[in-house]
């Protein structure tokens, strides 16, 4: 980790990547971004087979977004302008934009590709150099995009990506004393870390996105209640609801209650669970044995807190050696519950019922964490009164996921304190230099 910090660092101060024309690390980028089309199905597969995600939807969330994430930074960056100060006359204010130095990336393992372009595209596009340290269970789509990157052109030392546990690889970077920007998604119990390595090193900056527990709320005049529970099922049970802003607490208003579980039920009992690598699969594994305890460990404090669990609830297949678990519905659950509060980051649906929409705003802002949320209403006003209130960093309207690369994600409260994607991502990545001048 020491030897790649190094070499980043020289990459950047003898400027082969970072004093370059902005137009020609975009020409670079673009050709990142074909190279990346064109292994797609390799690199899917790859990621696949270490985290178990479906390869259906490994093939459009993995090398599909990030090719898109790519181009789209490519094309910003020779579009970001400084600024002239508005200053008395005989004085020139210059505001310039220059890139930070050394970017350290610490990935999870959920989507690989798609959050390692989240951060090294906008990275890289502004000229800096990077350290990328992949979780410990999938690093190898990561391995090969750098291989792409330096088929593209990206130069030696400027993209480097080093494998090893969080522990021993991802403390040495996140103490190093050569690292200006250290950038993470993962979970909050070691996003706190960094920050403890951070103020412990060189004060580097930190950005997190951390976790969530999505609300989903449903109201009794949802446009189309059909269309809700499909997309509320595929909202929490996709990739084994190993994603951030999967909606993995339903609220429902009390009215439609039994209808509605029912109907998502319906819509969890389609989804086809087995081999990832099986294009006909909906749901693919859990990530580890590890994760799987865990999820199991929540059905059992479910059951023992007086939850009724609606649906699943079980480890299956277990006769092919992997670890595959049912899309999960837990009803009868209060607002105190284990299950109501807790990320399980597995295919496990929280649901709570309301009758107000001030109760269903109580509900949905009662934990900690601010990442995403989904409120499904015909009603203009209450959408707009529901989106001022929710404190997350997203919130869909009778819709649930998709949201590309022009927009935001980030989370509020214990969900973080950086966005990723956007022109805002940008942000991160270029530090602000004054110079002031007489004239
Ligand atoms: P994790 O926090 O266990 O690991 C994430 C990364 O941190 C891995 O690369 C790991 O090796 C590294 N790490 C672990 N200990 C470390 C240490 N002491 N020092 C430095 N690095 C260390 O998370 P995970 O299990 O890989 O991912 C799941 C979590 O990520 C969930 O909480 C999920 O919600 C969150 N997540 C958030 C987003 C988002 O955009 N907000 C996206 C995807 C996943």
């Amino acid at each position: 980790m020491d030897r790649a910090v190094a070499a980043a660092r020289s990459a950047f101060e003898d400027g082969r990547w970072s004093r370059i024309a902005p137009a020609a690390r975009k020409r670079v980028l673009h050709r990142l971004a074909d190279l990346i089309e064109k292994h797609a199905l390799e690199l899917a597969v790859l990621g696949v087979r270490d985290n178990g995600t479906e390869l259906n939807m490994a093939l459009k969330a993995e090398p599909g977004s990030a090719a898109g994430t790519f181009r789209y930074y490519a094309e910003a960056i020779d579009k970001i302008y400084g600024e002239i100060a508005p200053t008395a006359p005989g004085t020139l204010g210059l505001v310039h934009k220059e890139p930070v130095g050394v970017v350290g990336a610490i990935v999870p393992w959920n989507f690989p590709l798609m959050i390692g372009a989240w951060k090294l595209a906008p990275a890289l596009a502004a000229g800096n150099s990077v350290v990328l340290k992949p979780a410990e269970t999938a690093s190898l789509s990561l391995l090969k995009l750098a291989e792409l990157a330096a088929e593209a052109g990206v130069p030696e030392g400027v993209l480097n990506v080093v494998t090893g546990s969080g522990a021993v690889a991802g403390e040495a970077l996140a103490m190093s004393m050569d690292v200006d920007v250290l950038v993470f998604t993962g979970s909050g119990p070691v996003g706190r870390r960094l920050l403890e390595y951070s103020a412990r090193s060189n004060l580097k900056r930190v950005y997190l996105e951390l976790g969530g527990k999505s609300p989903n709320i449903v109201f009794a005049d949802a446009p189309d209640l059909e269309e809700a529970a499909m997309v509320s099922a595929g909202g929490i049970f996709r990739n084994s609801g190993q994603v951030c802003v999967a909606g993995s607490r339903l609220l429902v208003e009390e009215s439609i209650h039994d209808t509605f579980v029912e109907r998502v039920a319906h819509h969890a009992r389609q989804l086809k669970v087995g081999d990832p690598l099986d294009l006909t699969t909906n749901v693919g594994a859990v990530n580890s044995l590890r994760q799987l305890e865990g999820n199991l460990g929540f059905i059992d404090s479910a059951r023992s807190e007086g939850n009724t669990i609606a649906l699943g609830g079980n480890r299956i297949l277990e006769e092919t050696g992997g670890y595959y678990m049912e899309p999960t519905i837990v009803t009868d659950v209060g607002p105190q519950d284990r299950i109501a509060r807790n990320e399980v980051f597995g295919p496990v649906l929280s649901v709570q019922t309301f009758e107000t929409d001030a109760e269903a705003l109580a509900l949905a802002n009662g934990t900690d964490y601010g990442l995403a949320a989904g409120v499904w209403t015909s009603n203009l006003s209450r959408a707009h009164n529901m989106v001022a209130g929710i404190r997350s960093g997203v919130v869909h309207v009778n819709t649930y996921g998709g949201a590309d690369a022009t927009v935001p994600l980030g989370g509020m409260k214990q969900s973080g304190n950086g966005h990723d994607k956007s022109l805002h991502a940008m942000d991160k990545y270029l530090d602000l230099k004054t110079a002031w001048i007489k004239l």
